[in-house]
């Protein structure tokens, strides 16, 4: 008592003083004035909250405002809007798949056209486009491609073809090849009894998933503002989702081997996080996030943690057969992990189309479905973005993993990292050149202290590859599917590597052109929308239907860079 006493006099003396303070400062104030300040300041302070605290950082909101003004500004403005036109003109001359389009159908045709006539047709646009991925000429895009399994594929759809797991009940076949897609992944990733996840049309949509189950989990926990922390290494579909769902992205930097710096999410980690993330791997680098110890903050603090595994997954899961263990676990085996993205349609082989997102437990998995119980078309109960999804591609899916089973996705595993591992040698043994961190699985990141790396690239190009542009820092990647895996492709690969850094060595000082030119621009610009801007024009072009001039063909080429 007696220690507390004196603590007690000295507050109550600060109180009074406080108090009298106050009220000296109201003395000849009517009392409706006292009413109005209080009520003002009270409005002041509610805006000022929701001015500093939006998903967008006040720096971010700061910035993006003095480059719109500077936009703005008399000379300044049009200076740069010159500059933004060339960059339009650029990206659009430069979309090499709108070059030599000469006429588009625009309307249907009147008379439908005989099945043969149609089949031509098709032929005429499947025949388009000269990069050979056939030939094992392009990074990731196409991870199997193998004919035998085309031909499976093509069989199961067609029986699928009209196929709908919104109606189960008509459908009932298709909702038993759902549920064991997901029964099938759940257990390559060791999840327990109450694991349980859902297909999706995508890598993205299984991230979207997650993070949406995520962010109403945060609402219930009553957090009004869900953060989460992820990676700058990490997919974009988590920018993506936080864009879509109104969730702060804080993203979290790497360490020097290109893994996320767990020490600084640790910091990042406040009363409004809502999720963690991790990748297994990483699509730039290709590198392990140390899930283990991410995974320990997770418990630690109670928040969920999703491992993406789109890229890797159905290669991870099979590295200790194929005799290539991973240094660390990764999966549900590691507690901690409360969700798993898994693309069925990279290293799962599926067509494009399919992916599974998946739960340690039911409980994370309700936020993620939508049910909408009033609707006039009857009570509407949804799991993942679309309503109607195509059967037939659900159906191809677990046709796949069947068909190739265990057995063969550790040879294929095999083939891969082996293929991987051997160009990642052959590779660190040039000098110019560098492979960024230890990759463990199959994407090689390479990067040059000596020349532009994006110079690289454009040689590449020419010699017929097609490999991955990276950013900050500059680099280009190879994503080592099963058509690399062919006789002698690896070794063309190195071969024209090889080549084209002779080339590139003889002339250091010459400029970088093309693709790898706007790239290298791109970074140089600080206002991000800007270079946001100039993207539309890429998407823009994506559904043109206007025949490019000519003329502007003619001399809008290289030379223009
Ligand atoms: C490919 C990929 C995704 C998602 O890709 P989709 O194109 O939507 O299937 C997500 N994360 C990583 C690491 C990826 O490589």
């Amino acid at each position: 008592m007696d220690a507390i006493t004196p603590y007690k006099e000295i507050l109550q003396m600060y109180w009074e003083k406080v108090t009298g303070f106050v009220n000296a400062r109201c003395d000849g104030l009517e009392p409706w004035q006292l009413i109005g300040l209080t009520f003002s300041s009270t409005l002041a302070s509610v805006w000022l909250h929701g001015f500093l605290c939006q998903p967008e950082s006040l720096t971010s909101r700061t910035k993006k405002q003095f480059f719109k003004l500077l936009r703005k500004m008399p000379f300044v403005g049009a200076i740069i809007q010159k500059k933004i036109d060339e960059a339009l003109n650029d990206v659009t001359s430069s979309l090499s798949f709108l070059k030599d389009e000469r006429e588009y159908i625009k309307a249907l045709p009147e008379q439908g056209m005989s099945q043969p006539e149609v089949l031509q047709k098709m032929k005429e646009y499947s025949s388009k486009g000269d990069v050979r991925w056939q030939d094992g000429k392009v990074s990731g895009t196409v991870y199997s491609g193998e004919e035998k399994l085309t031909h499976l594929l093509v069989k199961v759809y067609e029986e699928f073809a009209w196929s709908n797991p919104l109606h189960p009940d008509i459908f009932p076949g298709l909702r038993k090849m759902e549920a064991e897609v997901v029964r099938i992944a759940c257990t390559l990733f060791h999840g327990g009894p109450k694991s349980c996840g859902a297909m999706t049309s995508g890598g993205t949509e299984s991230i979207l998933m997650a993070c949406k189950a995520y962010r109403d989990l945060a609402y219930e926990r009553g957090i009004k503002q869900p953060e989460m922390l992820v990676p700058v290494s990490a997919h974009a579909a988590f920018d993506k989702a936080a864009h879509y769902f109104g969730m702060k992205l804080i993203q979290i930097p790497l360490t020097k081997a290109m893994e996320v710096d767990v020490q600084a999410m640790r910091r990042a980690i406040s009363r409004n996080t809502a999720m963690l993330v991790c990748s297994a791997p990483q699509f730039p680098h290709g590198i392990m996030d140390p899930i283990e110890e991410v995974a320990e903050l997770a418990v630690r603090y109670k928040i969920p943690f999703h491992v993406d595994a789109c890229l890797g997954g159905f290669l991870i899961a099979f590295m200790d057969k194929a005799g290539f263990p991973l240094k660390r676990p990764f999966d549900f085996r590691v507690e901690g992990v409360t969700s798993i993205s898994a693309d069925t349609h990279k290293y799962g082989y599926a067509p494009k189309g399919s992916s599974v997102v998946l739960y340690s437990d039911k409980e994370y998995r309700k936020y993620q479905f939508f049910v909408a119980p009033d609707w006039q078309g009857g009570i509407y109960a949804s799991p993942s973005v679309a309503g109607s999804r195509p059967g037939g591609i659900i159906a191809a899916c677990w046709a796949t993993l069947l068909h190739i089973g265990e057995s063969g996705y550790v040879e294929a595993t095999k083939r891969i990292i082996k293929t991987a591992r051997f160009l990642e040698s052959e590779l660190r043994k040039i000098d110019s050149i560098f492979i960024f961190g230890k990759p463990e699985v199959s994407v090689l990141s390479i990067g040059s202290d000596t020349f532009d790396i994006y110079r690289l690239s454009n040689f590449l190009s020419a010699k017929g590859w097609n490999l991955n542009v990276l950013q900050f820092p500059p680099s280009i990647h190879l994503c080592i599917t099963q058509l690399h895996t062919k006789p002698g492709v690896a070794e063309q690969f190195l071969q024209d590597v090889r080549d084209s850094i002779q080339d590139i060595m003889k002339d250091l000082n010459a400029k970088t052109t093309g693709m790898g030119a706007i790239y290298g621009m791109a970074q140089s610009v600080p206002d991000r929308s800007l270079v946001a801007e100039i993207s539309q024009a890429y998407l823009d072009g994506l559904y043109s239907t206007d025949v490019l001039s000519t003329e502007k063909h003619m001399n809008g080429s290289p030379s223009h860079h």
